[in-house]
């Protein structure tokens, strides 16, 4: 977009970026058919579609009671709460379970008929800051297993932020329902633009892989993120919907500039530049304040909004004493004014009376001011990044410029400044676009059809199996898997009896399970690192007669939940069926099973592990080009010896095997670059936090 004589937009690639939106566009409808066909071949007989879903709806710290009154609530808060009361008012029907952080509050709060939020205790009935909370998840996800087995049956779980979505993925095994996870943010986009970890354990990331593998649906807020979930985590673009943040519309309406400046005390004549948001570095609100002090910004005034008390405190807010410090520098402490913080109810005088809103992060999830100055026809000059390039159309809403770029900004505010009708324009075109793509009821069926998706899709998947857990598969009595999975994951090959649970000879029986030492820590290992995990078992007691395929799909389906509660979520569970004596090529020491698991799964055999507690088991994982490790635990006896019979680690126990794979290489498989530096970490966190 030319102004001034300057393309103010070609720093970004502007008409690149057009290219990609139509692109998603075309490729994101496109989906959209082929799932909707692809629903209806499959869909089991007498399965509709439904406009009165049942949702449980998890947000962790996040309570939209947080929202009533004005108490202190963030993004998430305000999301849960807007999406929550708008699927009700649709004809859905939604429980919130959140955090009690408070002894006082009751167990079950009716918000408005069809919506409750349940009170979960999990940890002190006190504040936690939520970079702690990952610990008390496990508490939080037994107290809503009471929940849901005393309560209604859910038609959807939907999961807010990745501690809420570990929750989400205990549920849904145990319980077989249809995941709907919302990340609002994403560690790993966050550590590439930030190069740091944030506070939160090093385990999130492991945990965000999982559920972008394993959730019904995931839901991407805007195109960038649709992309970094792609990118960065290996995302199935089939199993994402596309469903923006929202305004509040009887919120944020446009009003009279005039009469904002008298009720807030600002001169008519100035030219105003408004910034709202929190006062953290990555918001760049540095670069507002220098653009100040280029010469096209002359005379111009910025005023923002935000900080930690009602008047702006360098001591409450040590950013802005930061910022002060900048503003000072450069000469412009006279025009640039922090206004401190100001209740949500007075912030449409603030949209009001600016000239033009301005939003400048180095990177940003979604960000919903951009949309409040679109409700309250401004226009919005922003940085071209994640969500704020999706909400702001260039050069019709506003305008995009690099971030960090001072004098791009300058110029672009300077463009306004000397075009007041084209700014008026905008204006206008902003507040038409907020209202046709950003509202709150607009927001809540699109997720109300990603929670149908997700049911459907979910339903047709089990088929009329109502176990949740991942297919038991005998080799020779079920029909090899005829889709090829993608490949690219490795996997760790558990044997069954004497590795994860207690050898107890021909046994089906789930009650007499007993997992090994070590076993549920290892497992929780491995899952972050991003390994599959396949139990490989030689079952001849098939072939005697000594039991049916019924009687092992129920031990199987009683291991899978007992795990599940646990956090750990097996991929595959695949049985020889035959005697000792029958020369199969799946009974270990033959790699059948392996193999037909590696076929189906797409799994990466080379950078895959076999533990076993016998030499058979080391030589089925070397026969299928896999390292192996044999559990010393005295359960081999007979050590006939041989050159695929020696085994690449020895470890007293599950835990210790995780470790010692994990050293020879663990590798994260979804995002190598990223994450593999993380990797162990992370695990060992997650091990230590879950426990
Ligand atoms: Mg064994």
């Amino acid at each position: 977009m030319i102004r001034d004589g300057r393309d103010v937009t070609k720093d970004v690639g502007a008409g690149e970026m057009a290219i990609q939106d139509a692109r998603w566009r075309a490729e994101s409808a496109r989906l959209r058919r082929m799932r909707a066909r692809d629903l209806d071949a499959r869909r089991p007989l007498g399965l509709v579609r439904k406009s009165d879903l049942r949702i449980c709806m998890i947000s962790e710290h996040a309570s939209p009671l947080a929202c009533i009154g004005g108490v202190d609530s963030g993004g998430q808060n305000i999301y849960v709460d807007q999406v929550a009361r708008n699927l009700v008012r649709q004809g859905h029907r939604v429980d919130v379970y959140t955090r009690r952080d408070r002894s006082d509050l009751p167990a079950v709060v009716e918000v408005t008929p069809g919506l409750r939020v349940i009170h979960v205790s999990a940890g002190p009935e006190a504040f936690v800051a939520k970079e702690a909370l990952l610990a008390h998840m496990p508490a939080f996800a037994k107290s809503c297993e009471h929940w849901l087995r005393t309560g209604p049956r859910y038609d959807v779980i939907h999961a807010n932020f990745f501690m809420s979505g570990w929750v989400g993925l205990r549920l849904k095994q145990v319980f077989g329902l249809p995941l709907v996870t919302t990340f609002h943010a994403l560690g790993l986009v966050r550590r590439e633009h930030q190069g740091s970890a944030d506070g939160f354990p090093a385990a999130r990331v492991g945990i965000e892989k999982v559920l972008v593998e394993r959730s019904d649906r995931v839901i991407a807020e805007c195109p960038q993120d649709w992309s970094d979930l792609v990118r960065l985590y290996g995302a199935d673009p089939a199993r994402l919907a596309m469903v923006p943040c929202g305004f509040d519309a009887s919120e944020f309406t446009p009003g009279s500039r005039q009469a904002a400046r008298r009720r807030l005390g600002i001169p008519a004549d100035e030219f105003m530049v408004l910034q709202v948001g929190r006062m953290v570095p990555r918001k760049g609100v540095e670069t507002v304040v220098r653009a100040m002090a280029c010469p096209p910004c002359e005379g111009m005034r910025l005023r923002i909004v935000g900080g930690e008390g009602e008047v702006a405190d360098r001591q409450l807010t040590p950013e802005i004493g930061r910022l002060m410090d900048v503003a000072a520098s450069c000469g412009v402490a006279d025009r640039v004014v922090f206004e401190g913080r100001k209740p949500r109810s007075e912030l449409r005088h603030w949209y009001a009376a600016a000239d033009v809103f301005v939003t400048t992060p180095w990177y940003e999830p979604f960000g919903i001011t951009p949309l409040e100055a679109m409700a309250c026809a401004r226009p919005v000059v922003g940085s071209a990044v994640g969500g704020v390039q999706f909400s702001v159309e260039d050069g019709v809403t506003g305008l995009l410029v690099p971030p960090k770029d001072p004098s791009a900004l300058a110029d672009a505010l300077a463009a306004l400044r000397a075009d007041p009708t084209g700014a008026r324009v905008m204006g206008e075109a902003g507040l038409a676009r907020a209202r046709e793509r950003f509202t709150w009821d607009g927001v809540a069926r699109g997720l109300a059809a990603a929670f149908d998706d997700a049911r459907l899709a979910h339903a047709a998947q089990s088929g009329t199996s109502p176990s949740p857990a991942p297919a038991l598969h005998v080799s020779g009595l079920d029909e090899p898997s005829s889709a090829a999975a993608r490949p690219g994951r490795p996997a760790i090959f558990l044997d069954k009896d004497g590795t994860l649970v207690e050898d107890v000879p021909y046994n089906v029986d789930p009650a007499l399970l007993r997992f090994t030492p070590g076993a549920i820590d290892g497992l929780r290992l491995w899952q972050a690192a991003g390994y599959r995990l396949v139990v490989v078992t030689n079952q001849p007691g098939l072939g005697h007669g000594l039991f049916d395929r019924d009687a092992l799909a129920r031990l199987h389906a009683g291991l899978s939940e007992r795990l599940a509660r646990e956090g750990v979520f097996l991929d595959g569970f695949y049985a020889c069926p035959h005697v000792e004596t029958a020369g199969c090529d799946c009974r270990k020491p033959r790699p059948g099973l392996l193999l037909e698991a590696a076929r189906a799964l797409g799994i990466d055999l080379d950078n895959s592990w076999m533990v076993g507690d016998i030499l058979n088991d080391v030589e089925a994982g070397h026969r299928a080009g896999c390292r192996s490790v044999l559990l010393d635990v005295g359960n081999e006896t007979e050590w006939v010896a041989g050159p695929l019979r020696v085994p690449d680690r020895r470890c007293p126990n599950l835990l210790a095997a995780a470790h010692a794979t994990l050293e020879a290489g663990g590798t994260a498989p979804l995002a190598p670059a990223s994450a593999s530096a993380n990797t162990a970490a992370s695990a060992a966190v997650s091990s230590e936090a879950l426990a």
